[in-house]
């Protein structure tokens, strides 16, 4: 049984069809690529799987229990955590604290027990914080924990947003182009991070990826997405060769003058 089943799954924006019909299957312990052009239906998906939108049409099986109509909440915790394409951290709070927030919906302190501080809800918070500062250690940033969000370096960042993630305890981590706006280095250095997630913490990983050769490098297959279509499926090497593939991503501009020069 794959961990991820999504089939026909379509929604729409008023007369656009941002994601049309879409089958998607993900195995435990893969890393799937999707891909395809500005516009195309990525995210929006990312947003069906996630419950932030409900599909009109389609059903989506999540180790083994369906997911359409869910909340969020209910999803998260089920497995399924994101990182969004726009860094969405708390600045102003350290970046424990905003590992904690991470935690937050798994903890049972109530209000009184918050405002009492009992001794159960300070025991909670000590094993809050003991298990955050252990993602902190796995994503590279134990030794800023105190620093302010918005005061580290962009890939630090999106590190902080991984170990936000990991806090809700997942199978399947989603990844909105995590890369966006890194250096070749800092490139680098997430590509062998997100194998690590899957290697070491056995999670599965979907991503969206703009940068040609992170997918190449990363991806045990790779699905395309063009005007809400999934145009193309399989290996790196597979969909690279797709002739739909490379006019709908690289554009036939790109095609003429490329095939031009040949
Ligand atoms: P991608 O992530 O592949 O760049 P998106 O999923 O963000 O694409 O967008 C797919 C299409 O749906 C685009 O045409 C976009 O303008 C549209 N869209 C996305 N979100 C909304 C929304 N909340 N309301 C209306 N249109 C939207
Ligand atoms: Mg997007």
């Amino acid at each position: 049984m794959p961990l991820l089943n999504a089939q026909k799954v379509t929604k729409r924006f008023g007369g656009l069809t941002a994601v049309d019909r879409v089958d998607f299957v993900i195995e435990q312990g893969m890393i799937a690529s999707l891909i395809g052009p500005n516009g195309a239906g990525k995210t929006t998906f990312f947003n069906c799987i996630t419950g932030f939108y409900r599909p009109e049409a389609g059903a989506i099986v999540f180790d083994g229990q369906a997911l359409v109509g869910a909340r969020p909440d209910v999803i998260t915790a089920r497995g399924i955590a994101r990182t969004f394409q726009n860094i969405r951290l708390f600045a102003n709070m350290t970046a424990l604290e905003n590992v904690m927030v991470g935690e937050h919906p798994r903890m049972k302190a109530n209000l009184f027990g918050a405002i009492v501080r009992d001794p159960a809800t300070m025991a909670e918070e000590r094993r809050v914080t003991k298990r955050a500062r252990e993602l902190l250690d796995f994503v590279g940033l134990r030794k800023v924990e105190n620093e302010m969000a918005k005061n580290l370096a962009y890939g630090d960042q999106r590190r902080l947003e991984v170990a936000r993630a990991l806090a809700t305890d997942p199978k399947l981590l989603l990844l909105d182009e995590p890369t966006a706006g890194m250096n070749p280095q800092e490139t680098g250095a997430m590509v062998g991070f997100i194998r690590r997630l899957r290697d070491e913490l056995g999670l599965t990983i979907l991503l969206i990826e703009h940068q040609m050769k992170v997918v190449m490098t990363i991806s045990d297959r790779v699905s395309v997405l063009d005007f809400g279509v999934k145009i193309a499926e399989g290996t790196p090497a597979q969909v690279q060769q797709n002739p739909r593939v490379r006019e709908a991503y690289l554009g036939k501009e790109y095609l003429r003058e490329h095939e031009a020069a040949e």
